[in-house]
């Protein structure tokens, strides 16, 4: 909102949204900042999963980047972690397909599609979200630590197979040894 305020100053128009007016996913993968997942998520070198995009509609003149493949979607074509992990099943195995599980999918879109409708219903009934297919996801880490940069480094090259491995070797911290501060 303050970004836009600022280029309405400059003498441009800008209409600054946020889940509104226009999906952000398919925005923010087209401005290179990072690849569509299996847990229908961008996934970015820098946050993994853990991020929430806006957008500012504008007419300021502006250079733009472009999709770039980082190896996020090669990684998720050898994980299942999020679609083994979702309560109510609601994510896809496979590769991805143009298939729509109902009538809340978008439709003739070639990309993994979850169930929504299993995926809401779920949240509808914790009465909160639930986010459980980001929490397991192997991209989501710290980034400011040097072995998960190191991780990383694996995981978005043709050695991704061993990072998997050594993801799936690596014990899950209890949530009450995070919130002491173990992490
Ligand atoms: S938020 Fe929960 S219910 Fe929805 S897809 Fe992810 S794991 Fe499944
Ligand atoms: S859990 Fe695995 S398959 Fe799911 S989004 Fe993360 S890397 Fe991709």
């Amino acid at each position: 909102m303050q970004v836009g305020a600022y280029i309405r100053n400059l003498g441009y128009e800008a209409v600054a949204s946020m889940n509104d007016t226009g999906l952000v996913i398919p925005y923010a993968v087209k401005a290179g900042l990072g690849e569509y997942a299996r847990n229908q998520m961008v996934i970015t070198p820098e946050f993994g999963p853990r991020l929430r995009f806006s957008k500012i509609f504008t007419n300021l003149p502006l250079a733009f980047d472009t999709p770039r493949p980082l190896g996020v979607r090669a990684f998720c074509d050898i994980c299942t972690a999020c679609a083994d992990a979702c309560p109510v099943k609601a994510l896809p195995y496979g590769p991805p397909s143009d298939a729509t599980p109902n009538v809340s999918a978008i439709k003739g879109v070639r990309k993994w599609t979850s169930d929504a409708e299993k995926c809401f219903g779920f949240w509808a009934k914790l009465a909160s979200n639930c986010a459980i297919c980001m929490r397991v996801c192997p991209f989501n880490r710290d980034y400011s630590q040097r072995r998960n940069r190191l991780w990383l480094r694996f995981a978005l090259s043709r050695w991704r197979k061993l990072a998997l491995r050594f993801h799936k070797a690596r014990a899950r911290l209890k949530p009450s040894d995070w919130w002491a501060g173990a992490a």
